[in-house]
């Protein structure tokens, strides 16, 4: 039997919480991303490149239609039409060490047996993706069983009421139809398909956002012990950039299909260097610590199809000079305050010899 253990993971796995200095699992490099064909095409992803490492939990944050969901569909191929990947590649690291493995040219029978078993995806709204007539334990069965046609069917069974209680689910529900369960335990019987292959690489888009508060939370907990446990690494997408601040080792936002900022959690918290970053953080309150005024950003995002010059970020920016709205800042090292290790930046204020970080960008209590 291809056994598919919850045991605690070997130490190679999962041990590298905070550090960001694991090996990597998958590396996107330079993607890009258009929606429709000739004149009418959007640039909706331009170059970018993410690095998730084993055992973190990688945060993607930023306003709706900024190009989160759009990076991991290219980057896992699902990307429904007219998506095209433009350029890239999107390298993918066995866990024996071996050769990177480029999913954008991965032969199809080859891609689809490494879904579910590499890397899998809870997707938004995913709750209502179940099939109302099949009972919850036969889809999270048939989904082994697609994969691992080896085990029998009690094998399949007893994985099935495994990880039902892995994710908080008594097992005894194992024969309820979908409209029988709540919307949490819905996407919990969706997180247990998910992880029901062991993947390393589990990608989270909103999982958690038709959910009441306090659903949220014991979701995200589960998730975060499984993660413990179990030893994956973790994209989690969302537009609540404090929830990420809550749970994830490093943070990425991206703004107008490009990443402008990215770091250690803790740090991008404590000093954000972009003010678009700065932006999102005054727009959702604190899980914890003191109040704080809620100030949001004023504007709405730019339209993909008719960008503004320079910084995209530009007409909204309280700090924009001159150069801004002429040329377009790349991901830097920032170097004033410090050198910070694994920190990007897309910014002139970081750039600009002459320009000067505002006060109030700098450091939190
Ligand atoms: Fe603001 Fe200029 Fe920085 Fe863009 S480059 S975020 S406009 S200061």
């Amino acid at each position: 039997m291809n056994t598919v253990s919850t045991q605690a993971p070997d130490s190679t796995r999962g041990s590298v919480r905070g550090t960001g200095a694991g090996r990597p699992v998958l590396e996107i490099k330079n993607l890009s991303v258009d929606y429709g064909y000739g004149e009418d095409r959007v640039h909706a992803l331009r170059n970018v490149s993410l690095t998730l490492r084993e055992g973190e939990v990688l945060g993607l944050a930023g306003e709706s239609g900024c190009g989160k969901s759009t990076l991991v569909y290219g980057a896992t191929r699902l990307l429904p039409p007219p998506g095209l990947i433009s350029s890239g590649e999107v390298l993918y690291y066995p866990e024996d060490g071996g050769e990177p493995v480029d999913i954008l040219r991965q032969p199809e029978d080859a891609l689809r047996a490494s879904r579910w078993q590499d890397t899998a995806i809870v997707f938004q709204g995913a709750m209502n993706s179940l099939n109302p007539v099949h009972r919850i334990g036969r889809q999270i069965t048939d989904a082994i069983a697609a994969h691992r046609p080896e085990t029998t069917k009690a094998e399949r069974q007893d994985r099935a009421r495994e990880l039902l209680d892995m994710v908080g689910i008594d097992p005894g529900r194992i024969s309820s139809f979908p409209h029988q369960l709540s919307g949490g335990m819905r996407q919990r019987v969706m997180i247990a398909m998910a992880l029901a292959l062991e993947p390393r690489v589990l990608i989270m888009d909103e999982p958690t956002t038709a959910l009441d508060v306090v659903m949220q939370r014991q979701i995200i907990e589960q998730i975060v012990d499984l993660r413990q446990n179990l030893g994956f690494s973790v994209i989690f997408i969302t537009h609540d950039v404090s929830l990420l601040i809550e749970i994830a080792d490093r943070i990425a936002i991206m703004y107008a299909g490009d990443i402008v900022e990215q770091g250690p959690a803790s740090r991008m918290y404590r000093q954000p260097r972009h003010p678009y970053t700065r932006g999102l953080l005054n727009s959702f309150p604190p899980l914890r610590g003191p109040r704080r005024e809620m100030t949001g950003i004023p504007g709405s995002p730019p339209d993909l199809v008719n960008l503004p010059t320079g910084c995209p970020y530009h007409p909204r920016c309280p700090y924009a000079m001159p150069i801004c709205s002429e040329k377009i800042p790349t991901l830097i090292e920032p170097t004033a305050g410090g050198s910070e290790p694994g920190r990007l930046v897309a910014c002139w204020l970081e750039e600009d010899a002459e320009a000067t970080v505002p006060p109030e960008l700098a450091v939190r209590a």
